[in-house]
């Protein structure tokens, strides 16, 4: 399925305004996520009349928009995550970002914010990276992270369609998630919370999907967990963790190892680091990899069989991230995840890693 659509704006058309005098660039040894942003915004508005408006490359700065617009009031807003890489080269690429940009426009139609076509954002965000090619991280493992925000501003009350949107881009620079090596991470399995259901929104990114869990967070690191394992419906079948994707490595009853992932059936966040293990996985062939349904009862049995061999999350931010503990129905369990030193999650780690550095020729890393 093809998402370009007759009404889009064009990157051809970008209006850059450079500013006069940029930023301080930060310590990159002391960067909190999401705190630094570097100099240039993108903007793009669109409204029914006239549809999309010319994109705009300027300096970073305050939205104005009408205390009654949608997005303050029915959390009308979409957004994505991705990273800008330099290479050993010099050279700044991104990593599959046609996922991303997939991913933007199902959760657009889903929010009936406006859609476009992806190819021209991702174009207009080159132009964005490139102004501001600065600011990507001279660095091993820091990196610039992408934010693609679309809210819906028209300033009426009703629970309807937006007639006036603004997408827009920031971005700013990232240190790394595990700045001395793997810290892998406890996690409390909450039976009563979901973060996802049947019909929900669990597959698209909607930031309203994710303020709900904050509460459900702080529950867990009161019975100190870091994040929170979402567990769906009676079966308690094993969804996310914290927001990421996640992978179980299993020894079989008879000896062979297979690689488990939730299949995508709506609770599920379409990962681009998910989909890329998977692609991974299966071209090495030294283990099954399924996409398929499985509860805290069979994780937790494999656990006490000494079948389960890793455990990990999987996200833009971190790529992957062991897990060591679970807590489930008042119950710690340690699992032997790390015992080995986890090399199959070694693996998808410096692989994926390599690729995004440009160590390895890919043909998912696209130049800026
Ligand atoms: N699940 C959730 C709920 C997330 O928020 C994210 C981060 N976007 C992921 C999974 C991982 O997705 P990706 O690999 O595209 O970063």
């Amino acid at each position: 399925r093809s998402y370009a659509t007759a009404s889009t704006f064009r990157a051809a058309d970008t209006i850059v305004k450079k500013t006069e005098r940029g930023n301080p660039k930060p310590d990159p040894n002391k960067l909190v996520f999401g705190a630094t942003y570097s100099d240039h915004m993108l903007t793009v508005k669109h409204t029914n009349k006239a549809g999309w408006e010319k994109p705009v490359i300027e300096p970073l700065t305050d939205l104005k928009i009408h205390p009654g617009a949608k997005v303050l009031h029915y959390a009308t807003e979409l957004f994505e995550g991705m990273k800008a890489y330099r290479g050993d080269d010099g050279k700044i690429r991104l990593f599959r970002p046609d996922l991303n940009m997939k991913r933007m426009l199902s959760t657009a139609e889903r929010s009936v914010l406006p859609t476009f076509d992806g190819n021209e954002l991702l174009e207009c965000i080159k132009k964005l990276v490139q102004v501001d090619a600065e600011w990507v991280p001279r660095s091993k493992s820091s990196t610039l992270y992408i934010r693609p925000t679309l809210i819906g501003t028209e300033p009426t009350l009703g629970v309807a369609a937006p007639s006036e949107s603004l997408l827009f881009v920031v971005t700013g620079p990232v240190g790394p998630y595990f700045p001395t090596g793997f810290k892998p991470v406890s996690l409390l399995a909450d039976t009563f919370h979901c973060r996802a259901f049947p019909g929900g929104m669990g597959a698209f990114k909607a930031g309203s999907n994710y303020g709900p869990t904050i509460y459900v967070n702080k529950l867990a690191q009161e019975q100190g967990c870091q994040q929170v394992l979402w567990l769906y419906g009676e079966k308690r079948y094993i969804t996310e963790v914290g927001t990421m994707n996640v992978f179980m490595c299993i020894k079989d009853k008879k000896g062979g190892v297979e690689l488990v992932t939730p299949p995508l059936n709506g609770l599920i966040l379409p990962g681009v680091t998910r989909q890329s293990i998977i692609d991974l996985g299966r071209t090495w062939r030294d283990f099954t990899v399924s996409e398929r349904d499985i509860t805290i009862d069979e994780l937790l049995e494999a656990q006490q069989d000494n079948r389960l061999l890793e455990m990990f999350g999987a996200g833009t931010a971190a790529i992957v991230c062991p897990v060591e503990r679970i807590v489930y129905e008042g119950k710690s369990y340690n699992l032997a995840t790390m015992n080995k030193g986890a090399p199959i999650t070694n693996r998808f780690h410096d692989e994926i890693v390599d690729i995004q550095f440009g160590r390895k020729p890919s043909k998912w890393t696209v130049d800026v």
